[in-house]
């Protein structure tokens, strides 16, 4: 049985007083949250630490991005390490968001690296994938989807991703309020864990959790979260109001 995880990415949004005040209200909203649900916030990466510390063992803290460098430490300014977050007391790394790939040119094979980065510290990597609008409606977006996993994920082993969670987020859906449909989702989602069966084995695909992210808010989070394939989501605009998030963290329950 996967145990649901619902992660709130929140961009680069929120001064340190406003994300000050949702922080604390998700504090105390923790204790009617669902046993049976993981739950991670992503801050700017400013505040992570001042999260870390103060934040219930409910909610657990996790970084928008993390250094692909190979080194721990050094001369690489602007980096984050994947070591450095750890030590800060972050959980979880976001890699290879559509707008790290769109913004920043994030190739998978670069994502690839943020993955072996996070597995050397023990940080979780959450891990995006997702077809643009035009790979949607030409139905390859199957096959983009695959040879995105298929890059990120070359040369590792399972136990080395025993960790790793999945995020199916269609470009198309974020942040546009078009969300897919739960089948839609359904279909992405059992897609990736047959390609996880096929490379890392059916004990691997049966553990790994694959989150749906774009544009998933209260009124929908339910329907997409009782898909068989579905555990849980990343979730963008919906994180940034404390009464949303704790919604979407208990649809389903
Ligand atoms: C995201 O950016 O990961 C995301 C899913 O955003 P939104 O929920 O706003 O579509």
């Amino acid at each position: 049985m996967r145990k649901r995880l619902v992660a709130g990415n929140w961009k680069m949004n929120k001064t340190y007083r406003e994300a000050m005040a949702l922080f604390d209200k998700l504090n105390d909203a923790a204790s009617s949250m669902p046993a049976e649900v993981d739950v991670m916030i992503a801050p700017p990466a400013l505040y992570l630490t001042r999260f870390a510390k103060n934040s219930t063992k409910k909610i657990e803290v996790g970084a928008q991005d993390v250094s692909h460098r190979e080194e721990e430490e050094g001369a690489f300014t602007g980096d984050v390490s994947a070591k450095i977050l750890k030590s800060a007391g972050v959980r979880y790394a976001i890699v290879g968001h559509s707008e790290r790939r769109q913004y920043h040119g994030e190739s998978d094979e670069i994502i690839g690296k943020k993955i072996r980065a996070c597995v050397r510290a023990e940080l979780i990597p959450v891990y995006c994938c997702g077809e643009v609008l035009e790979e949607r409606e030409s139905g390859a977006h199957f096959d983009v989807v695959r040879k995105q996993l298929d890059t990120a994920l070359s040369g590792f082993t399972a136990e080395e991703l025993a960790t790793l969670v999945v995020a199916y987020e269609p470009v198309w859906a974020i942040g546009t309020g078009k969300t897919a449909s739960p089948e839609q989702a359904q279909e992405m989602h059992a897609e990736i864990r047959s390609f996880l069966k096929a490379r890392f084995g059916d004990e691997f695909a049966e553990k790994v959790r694959i989150l749906y992210g774009g544009s998933c808010k209260p009124s929908n989070a339910e329907e997409i979260f009782s898909q068989p394939d579905v555990d849980g989501g990343l979730i963008g605009g919906a994180s940034l109001n404390a009464d949303d998030f704790s919604a979407v963290i208990k649809a389903g329950f």
